[in-house]
């Protein structure tokens, strides 16, 4: 049971007993759509006309549509599905390489997207932001907040970028600065913790009931999003799940961003299994300078060393995630980045380090499961930032 935070606590009303059965019917369109009234009216034992009150309100904001079903027989019935086709977020991912700024509907459809090169300097890569966004926001005039994803220490409380490792960013205010460019609320944070919150409220129905899990997203460096009992874990100033630092063994393939060989990030990230194929080449230099998306096409072609390198990788990437399980005791741990491509690949390798390094104290394991969120899931944190605020409780408990 969480503990009752008394300067967050407010004293129950019956309009929160109004907001919380809300948040029901909306959740049951959300998660079963198409669905009609009597079946949520079946499903969670809420009165007929409490249920047709609370459906014409969403209507009536814009959350819901109603459209006629099939008959079978009798009169058609009247399905529940989320508003769709039209744009109600912005969201922005940055990453080391490009950046991405897209518009998506309430299920987290993308509609329209640019795409530019982050530019190391970071009131470039802002204006450009600010750019996009004014263009889209052009385009939908229900735009309701903007959700930006950053890879690097963000203070999602503030909206502040503490530290962007890649970039050398410090103390970027850019919540405030696209706000005030925009006029629209802004979102941000780091892009595990983003990509984490996704998977919770977008995520595949095999994670769909799942409140306790831990993702780690597979990139240059190895990010860590945690979610407790249903909502991410940020820690003090947003800096928990920096387990991308912890110690897993000595003479990595390649140093940390902060010049280690001995973290986790050194074994596991994209740079690590990069340094493992070039080390299998036998010093004639035949894999240069190829992409870690490269070098994943080759192993799915079925190139051996390539296929070594990810798979010797996945074994780091399992002793870590080991760690993580007998430390926080996850119902599932999930894999994302790139690297989800090649799931079918890596997962058995990964399963028996994790399997093998859980053996020692025989503790309960955890599901190890590929992300669940398509084609770029980065993005979807980023519009996830906007779009679970409209269908997360606001009753503080
Ligand atoms: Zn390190």
């Amino acid at each position: 049971m969480r503990r009752i935070d008394l300067k967050k606590v407010s004293v129950a009303r019956s309009d929160t007993i109004r907001s919380i059965n809300r948040q029901i019917v909306l959740n049951y369109v959300r998660e079963r759509a198409p669905i009609s009234r009597a079946e949520i009216a079946q499903e969670t034992a809420l009165q007929r006309s409490t249920i047709s009150l609370i459906v014409d309100e969403l209507k009536a904001q814009g959350l819901i549509e109603e459209f006629e079903g099939e008959s079978t027989g009798g009169r058609p019935p009247t399905l529940l599905q989320l508003r769709a086709a039209d744009a109600v977020a912005i969201g922005v991912d940055l990453s080391t390489k490009y950046t991405i700024v897209a518009t998506s509907d309430l299920a987290g459809r993308v509609l329209e997207k640019e795409e530019f090169p982050t530019d190391a300097n970071s009131q470039t890569t802002l204006n450009r932001i600010i750019d996009s966004a004014r263009k889209l926001i052009k385009k939908g005039i229900d735009i309701e907040g903007i959700g930006i994803s950053l890879p690097g220490l963000v203070d999602s409380e503030t909206g502040n970028a503490l530290f962007i490792p890649r970039f050398k960013w410090r103390d970027w205010n850019v919540a405030e600065e696209v706000r005030v460019a925009t006029g629209l609320p802004v979102r941000v944070d780091n892009d595990a913790n983003a990509m984490a919150l996704a998977e919770l409220w977008f995520g595949r129905p095999e994670i769909r009931e799942v409140r306790d899990f831990i993702l780690i997203l597979v990139e240059e460096g190895l990010g860590t999003g945690i979610v407790f009992d249903g909502q991410v874990y940020h820690g003090v100033v947003g800096a928990a799940g920096e387990f991308g630092h912890m110690i897993i063994g000595t003479n990595a393939p390649v140093a940390c961003a902060s010049g280690s060989r001995e973290c986790w990030e050194a074994f596991a990230s994209e740079r690590a299994a990069l340094a493992r194929y070039v080390k299998l080449d036998g010093g004639s230099n035949a894999y240069g300078d190829i992409t870690f998306s490269q070098m994943m096409d080759r192993a799915l072609n079925g190139e051996s060393d390539a296929r070594a390198a990810l798979i010797e990788t996945a074994h780091y990437l399992g002793i870590g995630i080991s760690n993580l399980i007998k430390g926080l005791s996850p119902e599932a741990v999930i894999v994302g980045g790139q690297i989800a491509r090649v799931w079918p690949l890596i997962a058995e390798e990964l399963k028996t380090a994790v399997e093998e390094n859980m053996m020692c104290r025989g503790l309960p394991s955890a599901g190890v499961i590929g992300s669940t969120l398509g084609a770029n899931p980065r993005l979807m944190g980023a519009l996830s930032l906007v779009l679970a605020s409209k269908f997360a409780s606001t009753i503080p408990t």
